[in-house]
């Protein structure tokens, strides 16, 4: 898995840094996925390495403009350059009405099909390369993580096989499918021949008050992909309690839950020089992690 970064501000877009947008792309698949879609993504999709026509599916985490106004944009683009094939779209019951009266979202007008589902709070779906869940997170409005977990890959030792006297053929896919073969009379055990690689588990999280509401699913997480919106004492001298979490306490939850990598993003305007953001995550986490920046490439 490859994630870009096509915008990583908060609230709203600065000099270097456009508003919420991450692509997420799966090995040997066509096509990509859009996590958010800020106003100016499809710009920062025209400057990436991205194609938006082929863009599968889009999730939005939650109906703020900081997360979801470029999405009438881009569907309008799509249709000006002849896309035919059905889009995908996945947020909260509000985004397709909000949409609606900015687009005319119907077959007729856009020329392809545009699907909606709406999430809640168990929400899932099998895609070619991982299953996914919406999870419920603390904001002012209903807004959602996304767990992402591969399907596991199964690979097969040819070298090995052709050694011992099976030649390749279809019994290459019984025995990757977990099945006994026996060929020219001798036995060929799957586990002597077949490795499988562990899933890898992300989490693209949208706004939220407070980290540790992800449970059970930070446990090792391979990626957290997490606001922190400002440093603790930023924090401390607003004039109002806003529900976005710190750098601060997402180090100290990821520090809690083991987490193997992590990933800052949706930093307040004010912190033209992330810096401040960085020194606090290092102060209270020791593992891997980024302060997103617009383009930033993480693989998995
Ligand atoms: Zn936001
Ligand atoms: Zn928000």
């Amino acid at each position: 898995m490859r994630l870009t970064f096509l915008g990583t501000s908060g609230g709203k877009p600065t000099k270097n840094r456009n508003c919420s947008a991450i692509a997420l792309e799966c090995k040997n698949e066509r096509g990509w996925y859009l996590f958010d879609c800020a106003e100016g993504t499809q710009r920062q999709i025209i400057h990436s390495h991205l194609s938006a026509l082929k863009i599968k599916g889009i999730f939005i985490t939650h109906t703020h403009g900081d997360h979801c106004y470029g999405l009438p944009g881009l569907l309008t683009s799509m249709m000006l350059d002849g896309r035919s094939e059905p889009l995908h779209l996945f947020g909260p019951k509000e985004l397709l009405p909000m949409l609606e009266s900015f687009v005319d979202v119907r077959l007729e007008h856009l020329g392809f099909e545009l699907i909606f589902e709406a999430l809640h709070g168990g929400w899932h779906k099998e895609f070619e390369h991982f299953t996914i869940k919406a999870l419920p997170l603390i904001h002012s409005i209903e807004c959602y993580a996304f767990y992402i977990e591969t399907k596991p890959k199964r690979h097969i030792d040819k070298g090995k096989l052709q050694a011992e006297g099976l030649p390749p053929g279809p019994l290459y896919a019984d025995l990757k499918a977990g099945k006994c073969v026996v060929f020219e009379g001798k036995r060929f055990e799957p586990q002597h021949y077949v490795t499988q690689e562990p899933p890898q588990r992300i989490i693209i999280a949208g706004d939220n008050a407070e980290p540790a509401i992800l449970g059970d699913y930070l446990h090792e997480l391979d990626l957290l992909v997490h606001e922190a919106t400002y440093t603790q004492e930023v924090y401390d001298n607003l004039t109002k309690e806003l529900l976005h979490t710190t750098a601060k306490n997402l180090a100290q939850t990821a520090a809690r839950f083991n987490i193997k990598g992590l990933v800052a993003t949706h930093l307040s305007p004010r912190f033209n020089d992330p810096s401040p953001i960085k020194q606090e995550i290092a102060t209270y986490f020791q593992g891997e992690f980024w302060v997103a920046e617009d383009f930033m490439q993480i693989s998995l």
